[in-house]
């Protein structure tokens, strides 16, 4: 194998792991909290909030009433009893009583609305509740599929860097410098030749590097200056 097959297979490696690291850290991005659960969390809390205090308005809507039924078939039977004789004071009461019947009627139909508020909450929460449970359910499968791909991901790039490695230790090092240097300037260090062509850079190449290629050579691209490799 030529210096510049053995750089090209090196080349190749480096890009496997730099694409599998990418993947790594996109994974590393996605596991922990979802952002949807922790929403459709705090928008429940607030929904349940809600019910618990339109229960706390219901009950003291029916004690409000409770109380005035009481005080009201207290007035009704003083008004039917025959107790009050002075035709003022009965007329007097009278509208009191009627006052108490009006304010009776307006209490119910406040707890009415009250109550099908407490419907309304009632189903909110629940269909909140399940579409919690359902957001839940779909992240925990993501979690362990990303998990489990995070897992080979890293098998992977172990074995790569295993091969790297045992590459690397066959390499010259002055031609594994000369690599590294390429990198780090031009993001790649080895172009492949195709139809006479750097196709680092798509410029010709004169015969003579051509030829200094074909024999096995370490040549550079005249042009762009990476290192050419003839498949
Ligand atoms: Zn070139």
């Amino acid at each position: 194998m030529t210096i510049a097959a053995q750089l090209y297979q090196l080349q190749e490696i480096d890009l496997a792991i730099e694409s599998s690291e990418q993947a790594v850290n996109q994974i590393a991005s996605q596991l922990g909290e979802s952002k949807a659960v922790t929403r459709a969390q705090a928008e429940l809390a607030l929904e349940n909030q809600r019910l618990e205090e339109l229960g706390h308005q219901q009950r003291s809507a029916e004690w409000e009433i409770d109380d005035l039924v009481a005080k009201l078939a207290i007035a009704e039977d003083k008004l039917y009893s025959g107790e009050i004789r002075n035709p003022k004071e009965l007329t007097n009461f009278q509208h009191e009583v009627e006052g108490l019947r009006a304010k009776r009627s307006q209490l119910e139909d406040k707890a009415l609305a009250i109550m099908e508020q407490v419907e309304l909450a009632t189903a909110s929460v629940a269909s909140r509740s399940s579409e919690l449970k359902a957001l839940e359910v779909e992240w925990r499968s993501q979690q362990q599929q990303l998990s489990k791909d995070m897992e080979q991901l890293k098998t992977i790039l172990s074995e790569l860097n295993h091969k790297r490695q045992q590459l690397l230790a066959k390499i010259d090092p002055q031609a594994v410098e000369l690599y590294n240097e390429l990198n780090k300037q031009k993001g790649t260090a080895v172009a492949k030749v195709e139809q006479g062509i750097c196709c680092g850079c798509r410029i010709s190449l004169p015969t003579t590097d051509l030829q200094r290629v074909r024999s096995g050579n370490l040549v550079q691209c005249n042009s762009c200056g990476r290192i050419l490799f003839l498949a």
